[in-house]
């Protein structure tokens, strides 16, 4: 496999950048002014030619994407360039070192770029290896800041693993699932019910037996037990 074109951009220390209103953001590796834009006459990955781009910050756990999808021209040049770019080594020490530098930010920006649940795996390897495992996605934030970070980046990766994995289906699969998911729903809520009746009818019982008050619902649920209560 191929290194994944979010993983080039994450190793040139790509930003994400961004017309206010536009759906698409692209991919930009130039210098950025002191006001958060692209430089004058310095353009995307895409080589788009438009006004001064801004870069999108990082809000809390994630960037801030508004909805924006990546420019598809971004996405075919940086995918290009994986094809061609000198591929990970396959040992771990090795692999360390060919992504080491990576900052959490820019594993941020690979997690956006990412196209397939594929790539969030392999974005999740280089997160772990450069920035410590989290153990269970479960656990609570972390206070400690850099901690919290990598917390985020997780939370991040799989979220878009799961976003992916959602939009990879075809309509049969996706049908499928919600079938799945009612009658899943469905099962657990008539075995709870039968729980419910079953603690019912042994409170009756119980009752029955120790000769105690019977509410007209005991006696039917005693009697279906088999119990005469008259
Ligand atoms: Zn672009």
């Amino acid at each position: 496999m191929t290194m994944p074109a979010a993983l080039v951009a994450a190793r040139a220390h790509a930003v994400l950048v961004a017309r206010p209103r536009s759906s698409v953001f692209h991919a930009y590796t130039g210098p950025i002014t002191p006001s958060g834009r692209t430089s004058r006459g310095v353009r995307p990955v895409c080589e788009a030619r438009t006004r001064p781009l801004l870069v999108l910050e990082r809000l809390a756990a994630a960037l801030d994407l508004a909805g924006r999808r990546i420019c598809a021209r971004c996405s075919a040049r940086l995918s290009a360039t994986a094809r061609r770019a000198e591929q990970p080594p396959n040992r771990l020490d090795d692999r360390a070192r060919f992504f080491a530098g990576l900052s959490i930010d820019d594993l941020l920006v690979a997690v956006a770029i990412a196209g397939t649940v594929d790539d969030t795996y392999a974005v999740g390897l280089v997160a772990n290896q450069l920035h410590g495992r989290v153990p269970t996605i479960t656990r609570h934030r972390p206070d400690d800041p850099a901690a919290a970070d990598r917390f985020d980046l997780e939370v991040a990766i799989i979220r878009r693993r799961d976003h992916l994995r959602v939009a990879g289906l075809t309509p049969e699969q996706r049908a499928a699932r919600d079938a799945a998911h009612a009658a899943e729903t469905e099962r657990s809520l008539r075995a709870q019910a039968e729980r419910r009746k079953a603690a019912a009818m042994d409170r009756a019982i119980d009752r029955a037996n120790t000769g105690r008050y019977l509410t007209r619902r005991d006696r039917e649920l005693a009697a279906a037990a088999g119990i005469d209560t008259s």
